[in-house]
């Protein structure tokens, strides 16, 4: 039989003056997640249908589940839209489930977008129904709680018979909401609030920072390896390592101790900014949680947002830590995040950080030492690496 990739369409489908851009961007995401593996895809405005090898069908079908936009998918088989196949192959996709499993009831829903086929809707059901009545002796109709649906798609060249559907993973397509730079460190909130802002249809460029030799290139290595955990859900990213050690070392010798934590903070802001102009991103995003740490709390935010006019984008500032956790679990950022390589946040923390900090006196603080400078040789000093999801290391150590 003729098996087909069959997909339905999210969110998108309500955003009815983009749907045009929707679609030809999930056609474009598919695309990429599937190239090598040698499919053919066709889309309409509801549907996208994936022809393919059968050999590939498993691959194919854990990497859709990679894609965002998509509310479900289904293997389906394809016919042509002549009554008696469409009869042959519900008969014989029939055969092949009731085998496997314990069914003893099913449900025909039938949807006929060829207004021309000779039955409608209503009058497809009945038949189809009684011709799995007569062919299986042991089934029987159930409309509210059957054991399997078959549902059957009539179109005027080809119609479509499936049972199984699964969910996928909604949102909208990556690259239709515009570009956002996410503060990605090792830990575990900001992998899952990149993960959630792709989920928005936001593509990312990710920046870290690093203060090598008070960090190591074993943290370095981490944030690379999130960083192709998330170009899996979103395709190819740049990760921009910024050197900070310079700058960082000098906010430890001007500003008072306490305030330490909130100054670095202000110039991680002023430069995932610069950054963000740089490459045409319209949002931050990090991983701060109101109340996680001192910095985060109302207080911080509105003193340390202040250095910057652009959105800060803050997808888990309202969860809680084990909330964020189910999520780095369900998409495999956890194991990596809580590796022991320190970061840079780290390393420096004071005895005792302010959790009301003050403006005037972050002002008067900054103005101790030329951090102006500082910020601008680290923009002249980037190592940009582009990072896939096949990303290997081994390519990249001669960058280092
Ligand atoms: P995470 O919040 O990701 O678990 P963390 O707890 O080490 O990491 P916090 O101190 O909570 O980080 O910092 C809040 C947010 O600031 C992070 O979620 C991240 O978005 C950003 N951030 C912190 N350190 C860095 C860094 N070294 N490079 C880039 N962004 C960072
Ligand atoms: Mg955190």
């Amino acid at each position: 039989m003729n098996r087909v990739i069959l997909i339905k369409y999210g969110e998108l489908t309500t955003k009815k003056g983009n749907r045009k851009l929707f679609i030809d961007t999930l056609y474009k995401n598919i695309n990429l997640k599937l190239k090598n593996l040698n499919v053919k895809i066709n889309r309409d405005m509801s549907r996208m249908y994936i022809e393919y090898e059968s050999i590939d069908e498993n691959l194919i079908l854990k990497k859709i589940k990679e894609v965002f936009g998509i509310h479900s998918f289904l293997v389906a088989y394809k016919t042509s839209s002549n009554i008696e196949d469409i009869n042959n192959t519900i008969k014989d996709v029939l055969k092949n489930q009731i085998n496997e499993n314990d069914i003893y009831t099913f449900k025909v829903e039938t949807k006929r977008s060829d207004k021309k086929f000779i039955f409608d809707s209503q009058q497809c059901n009945h038949k189809f129904g009684g011709l799995i009545l007569k062919n299986f002796k042991n089934l029987s109709v159930n409309v509210h709680n059957p054991d399997i649906m078959v549902h059957v798609e009539i179109r005027t060249e080809f119609s479509y018979i499936y049972l199984n559907e699964y969910k996928g993973l909604g949102g909208y397509p990556v690259g239709t909401l515009g570009r956002g730079t996410l503060m990605l460190s090792g830990g575990i909130d900001s992998p899952v609030a990149g993960y959630l802002a792709l989920k928005r249809g936001i593509k990312l460029d990710l920046v870290y920072f690093e203060a090598i030799p008070h960090t190591s290139l074993e943290a370095r290595n981490k944030v690379i390896e999130l960083a192709k955990k998330l170009a899996s859900y979103g395709d190819e990213m740049r990760l921009i390592i910024i050197p900070f050690t310079k700058l960082q070392e000098s906010i430890y010798k001007n500003v008072d101790g306490n305030y330490s934590i909130t100054i670095m903070r202000r110039m991680m802001y002023r430069i995932t900014e610069k950054l963000s102009k740089k490459f045409k991103s319209l949002a931050i995003i990090n991983g701060e949680s109101i109340g996680q740490v001192a910095s985060q709390t109302l207080t911080s935010m509105n003193v340390i947002n202040s250095v910057t006019n652009m959105p800060v984008i803050r997808p888990v500032a309202c969860f809680d830590k084990l909330e964020i956790i189910d999520i780095a679990k369900k998409i495999d950022t956890y194991d990596i995040s809580i590796l022991p390589y320190e970061d840079c946040c780290t390393v420096f923390v004071p005895k005792h950080p302010v959790i009301n900090p003050n403006l005037e006196k972050c002002i008067e603080m900054e103005s101790r030492f030329d951090y102006e400078d500082l910020i601008n040789e680290i923009m002249n000093n980037l190592l940009i690496i582009k990072i896939n999801e096949q990303f290997e290391k081994n390519k990249y150590s001669d960058l280092l």
